[in-house]
């Protein structure tokens, strides 16, 4: 058996999307909402298959210091990280594809969690990214037998 518990972390940031060619393009921002599920096939003798705290701590303290308050942009995107980089003081993070909420979903699932993770016996299962109180993407991992895990998407809403 296993057990999935779920923790929501909470954040601000600026990005565009780059080429969209409608008004996603324009620098704007959202305050995202990402749900962390963790999986794990054994409780320790207090009941927990992790202490929700430690994953606060994690999560929180990698959005914190990566993406909260700052700019995600395209790595393509070099108008928009050349116009970040002339600001005093100014925090961006670079991803290989546009910060979609999907891309970004996958990326907190695919890159982020399992270093956070590593060692802590759960592993990161789903990421749901809420970009705004309509519109979420997710992220998960799907165990297909005799292969490596692979990253499928189901997302809802319009907002970008
Ligand atoms: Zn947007």
């Amino acid at each position: 058996m296993s057990i999935t518990i779920m923790r929501r972390i909470k954040f601000c940031a600026g990005h565009r999307l780059h080429r969209h060619g409608g008004k996603c393009e324009f620098f704007h921002g959202h305050n995202y909402v990402a749900d962390f599920y963790v999986t794990g096939d054994v409780v320790d003798d207090v009941g927990r298959v992790i202490d929700f705290a430690d994953l606060k701590r994690l999560f929180k303290g990698w959005l914190d210091e990566h993406w909260d308050h700052g700019f995600v942009l395209n790595e393509s995107d070099e108008n928009g990280l050349a116009a970040v980089k002339i600001v005093e003081p100014c925090k961006y993070y670079v991803l290989p594809y546009n910060p979609t909420a999907e891309n970004m979903a996958a990326y907190l699932l695919r890159e982020v969690c399992p270093q956070l993770l590593a060692g802590t016996g759960v592993t990161a299962t789903k990421v749901v990214l809420w970009e705004s109180e309509e519109s979420f993407a997710e992220a998960s991992l799907t165990q297909s037998s005799g292969s490596s895990d692979t990253c499928g998407f189901a997302s809802a809403g319009e907002s970008r």
